[in-house]
C-alpha cells in the first residue's frame, strides 16, 4: 500500500527559491505517542507544509495539529490536548548527505534525505508531535491527585476528607511496651 506520507517532488522544480504548499489530513500511524499521551492511531493528523528549494534540498516548514488523548498522571483521569506543533526541517539531495559523509560527518546518515524524488515525512512528523508530548501530562496544572489512602481522587471528595486510623508503627510500639511491662511484672 501506498505510504500516504510520502511527499512526490515532481511538481517542485529544482531551482533554489521555488516553493509550493503541501497540506493533507492524514492518519496518525501506530504507536504516535508516549506511555500516558499519545495520538490514537487512525485519528487525523492536519499538516499544512511548504516545501522550498534550497542548494542542499528542501526545506520544510509548517504545522501539525492534532489531539492527543492521554491520562492524568497524578488522578489518573482521561484528558484530551489540543497540540499544534512547527516542522522546520532540511531534508537533503542524497549527493549532499553523500557529501557530508564523504567529509566525516558522523551524523549524516541520520539525516533526512530525499529519496527517488519523494521525502518521507512520517518520521519528521512524528519528531514534531511525539518528542514535545509531556511524560507526565496533567488533568491541570495544579491537579491535587489522589487521596494515598482510598486512592479516590480529591476532586471529588468533600474537603474535609480524611481517615481516623491510629498509625501502626505507634500500635507496634504500644505492643512492645506492654510485653515489655509485663514481662517486668514477671520477676
Ligand atoms: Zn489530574
Ligand atoms: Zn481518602
Amino acid at each position: 500500500m501506498r505510504n500516504p506520507f510520502l511527499i512526490s517532488l515532481l511538481d517542485l522544480p529544482r531551482q533554489e527559491g521555488a516553493s509550493m504548499p503541501w497540506d493533507a489530513q492524514l492518519p496518525a500511524p501506530r504507536d504516535f505517542g508516549v506511555e500516558l499521551i499519545g495520538v490514537p492511531e487512525g485519528d487525523p493528523l492536519d499538516i499544512h507544509l511548504t516545501l522550498q528549494s534550497v542548494s542542499e534540498g528542501v526545506w520544510l516548514s509548517g504545522t501539525v495539529h492534532a489531539t492527543a488523548h492521554g491520562e492524568c498522571a497524578r488522578c489518573l483521569q482521561d484528558l484530551e490536548e489540543d497540540i499544534t506543533e512547527t516542522i522546520g526541517e532540511l531534508v537533503l539531495y542524497p549527493e549532499r548527505r553523500k557529501a557530508l559523509e564523504d567529509q566525516g560527518d558522523d551524523e549524516a546518515h541520520e539525516l533526512p534525505v530525499i529519496q527517488n524524488e519523494h521525502i518521507d515525512i512520517e518520521p519528521i512528523v512524528r519528531d514534531a508531535v511525539v518528542a514535545h508530548l509531556p511524560f507526565r501530562p496533567l488533568c491541570r496544572p495544579d491537579c491535587p491527585g489522589l487521596c494515598p489512602e482510598c486512592g479516590e481522587r480529591w476532586e471529588d471528595l468533600p474537603e474535609d476528607h480524611h481517615h481516623d486510623h491510629t498509625n501502626p508503627s505507634f500500635d507496634a510500639l504500644a505492643d512492645l511496651e506492654a510485653a515489655l511491662r509485663a514481662a517486668g511484672d514477671d520477676k
